[in-house]
């Protein structure tokens, strides 16, 4: 077998628990080396027997003298195991697991790690995790990597077979770095650095592995941009635009309100990529709301008054969909023809005069001419359009590119990382938005904050969004609200007289289509949904945006979610309720309260992701970075010094990881 081969073949790896691997991302075994955990339990000081204490954590080496099975009161079964070491004896149980009678051995020595705890008032283990001695430990006794647990896999679970893939397959991972970067540089080798970021010998090790895991992180990216960058240099432009300023005058005075400033010069800025010989690869970057949208569509009438096509694509039907609403208001009454391909959508005929056409990604393969396709507008895709461009540049022409995005990466950040893109970026709210009121409502006010969305829905023809991390109970713990549970709940012991849908990642597209009409013509009162809102939305009468578990998320991403809401002269309110409300994580969400502005946020989030962690909370649909941060300005610098020192010596395996990398990066 090999690091390439399907996850399926590794022993203990059945169909099912393949498709669960899948939806993390995991498909290869080289794919399962590559997920990281997120924090260790330090479990390497053996404690003895007589020292141990109700109420901590630890681990002991004991013997097991006695295995019994009993009932509880209320009728559970208990598994009870009576061990000793030289100090002492204890007795270690759990509940419901009745093949531990035959798992433990009388005799055998074994780790134990896990809470004691008073039980009556004996001291017991309460369901410790247990290893033999005489194997090599990765549950017990060591610093124990901890993986979130998502999709039914268990961090156990995922720690046996990741050791295994590990014993088994790293010593395939071929260095792909050049010797001279590892040396100049002070990197410890890729294989040890898989190793040691899973089952570290000291924390020292883990720091060294996620030094050299994230170095690799920032230096693919960049040596990846850079050579975009030279590879766009050389690319030709289909058709050369000619710019007629009255006519793009005409068209910002048709518009319903004058543009912004931040609009104004983004929009030049655009105007004068596209009069050049060379295409335009331009990054617009703006906040929820600043008006994205009308800047694109001067570029789309542009592209249409030189005789060319616009494609323009949206991440998700349901934005294509409102896209095309929107660009037919602009762009219709100057007699543009405006089009939308989506799954559902297909037209009958093919419209051979110049034409805007929106939809999603699905678009690239349709069969433009690609020379009929002059700009190619991508929105709020966190790749930047990569894809697109490969695609559509492949026949030796290329299209100009405008790719537009919400997600606030600082300045510096994105010219280093993003080198190969050109940046516009809109500062500027169009005049009169309201702020949305924000607060991080404590537990102890749920109910009295579900009374007052209760009115408010009531009394106005206002709406509410309910926004849960995950879909199904069964991908999280507990404590943290899945959508289609909550949607049940709330339908029925809450909100019993109020209509509620149901929104998220895992519905047909048809059917999340007819919901969020529903919910936009008003015949809903309270959409409970997993992020799939997260990008572009536009419903005016929603004002109230309750987020479940915001401690899930980062600043930014929560800030998009609140810039659902708040889009007419209404005042909008945004609750955030907090699944782990310690001080730190408490403080954390109150940033939103204060801060109003999506690239503030991110810096916040930036910096408290620094040190003191070792790896930050998720911050999916912010970056594409699995293991570095972009708050690390210096590694940032290094490994751009080391991608620029690379760039003519591309080894045959630095490209295939370059490959790789592209391609996972892609399918975020
Ligand atoms: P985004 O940048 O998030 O894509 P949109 O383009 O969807 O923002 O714009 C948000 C809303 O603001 C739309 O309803 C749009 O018509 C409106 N808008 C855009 N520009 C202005 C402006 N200069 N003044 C007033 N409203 C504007
Ligand atoms: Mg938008």
């Amino acid at each position: 077998m090999e690091l390439k081969d399907s996850i399926v073949r590794l022993p203990f790896v059945g169909p099912i628990y393949a498709k669960r691997l899948e939806k993390l991302g995991i498909l290869t075994i080289e794919d399962l080396l590559f997920h990281f955990p997120f924090r260790y339990d330090d479990f390497s000081k053996i404690s003895s027997i007589a020292e141990l204490q109700a109420g901590e954590t630890a681990t002991i080496t004991a013997t097991v003298e006695k295995m019994t099975n009993a009932f509880t009161k209320n009728g559970k079964r208990l598994q009870q195991a009576e061990i000793f070491d030289k100090s002492g004896k204890i007795e270690a149980v759990w509940f419901n697991q009745m093949y531990l009678l035959r798992t433990f051995r009388k005799g055998e020595t074994y780790n134990f790690s896990g809470k004691v705890a008073w039980f009556g008032r004996k001291k017991v283990f309460v369901s410790p995790d247990y290893e033999k001695t005489s194997l090599k430990c990765i549950h017990t006794a060591r610093l124990v990597p901890v993986y979130n647990e998502t999709y039914g896999i268990s961090s156990k679970w995922l720690r046996s077979r990741i050791n295994f893939a590990l014993k088994n397959f790293n010593d395939q991972v071929k260095e792909f770095l050049p010797d001279e970067v590892i040396k100049k540089n002070n990197l410890i080798t890729e294989k040890e650095a898989l190793d040691q970021i899973h089952f570290p010998g000291d924390m020292d090790f883990a720091q060294k592995a996620k030094y050299r895991l994230s170095f690799d992180e920032l230096y693919l990216i960049q040596l990846s941009s850079l050579l975009r960058k030279k590879g766009w240099q050389k690319k030709v432009l289909g058709k050369q635009f000619f710019i007629d300023f009255e006519k793009s005058m005409k068209f910002i005075d048709s518009l319903p309100f004058s543009l912004t400033n931040a609009q104004k010069r983004c929009s030049k800025e655009i105007l004068i990529d596209l009069q050049k010989s060379t295409p335009m690869n331009r990054l617009l970057q703006g906040d929820v709301g600043s008006g994205k949208t009308v800047v694109a569509a001067l570029a789309a009438y542009t592209a249409y008054l030189n005789k060319t096509d616009t494609l323009f694509m949206a991440p998700t039907e349901i934005l294509a969909n409102q896209h095309f609403v929107t660009l037919k208001s602009f762009l219709e009454p100057l007699g543009v023809p405006v089009e939308l391909i989506t799954g559902s959508n297909k037209p009958k005929t093919r419209n051979s005069s110049p034409k805007v056409v929106i939809g999603t990604h699905a678009l690239l393969y349709q069969n433009f001419k690609t020379e009929d396709v002059g700009l190619v507008i991508v929105d709020e895709q966190h790749r930047f359009g990569v894809e697109q461009r490969t695609l559509l540049s492949q026949k030796g022409r290329t299209p100009h590119f405008l790719t537009m995005t919400a997600t606030p990466i600082p300045r510096t950040i994105a010219l280093t990382m993003y080198n190969d893109l050109d940046l516009s970026v809109m500062d500027e709210m169009p005049e009169g938005r309201i702020k949305v009121k924000s607060w991080v409502v404590p537990k102890e006010k749920r109910a009295k904050a579900y009374g007052w969305i209760k009115t408010k829905v009531k009394q106005t023809p206002q709406q509410a969004f309910i926004i849960c991390p995950f879909i199904e109970q069964s991908e999280t713990k507990s404590t943290i609200k899945a959508a289609i549970k909550e949607f049940e709940t709330l339908s029925k012991d809450v909100f019993p007289d109020l209509k509620l849908g149901l929104l998220h990642g895992r519905m047909k597209s048809k059917e999340k289509d007819s919901v969020l009409t529903s919910f936009k013509e008003g015949r809903l009162d309270i959409l409970v949904a997993t992020p799939v809102v997260e990008v572009g939305i536009d419903i005016p009468n929603a004002t109230i945006m309750m987020i479940e578990a915001a401690d899930h998320f980062g600043l930014a991403q929560l800030h998009q979610l609140r810039g659902r809401v708040g889009r007419n002269s209404l005042q909008a309110y945004c609750l955030l309720f907090a699944d782990n409300d310690s001080p730190l994580s408490i403080n954390r969400l109150k940033n939103l309260e204060t801060i109003s502005n999506g690239m503030q946020l991110a810096e916040v989030d930036l910096k408290l992701r620094g040190p003191g962690q070792i790896f930050g909370t998720a911050q999916h649909g912010f970056t594409d970075l699995h293991i570095a941060s972009f708050s690390n300005l210096d590694l940032i610098q290094k490994t751009r010094l080391a991608a620029e020192a690379s760039l003519n010596n591309i080894s045959p395996h630095l490209k295939d990881k370059l490959e790789k990398y592209k391609i996972a990066a892609i399918s975020n």
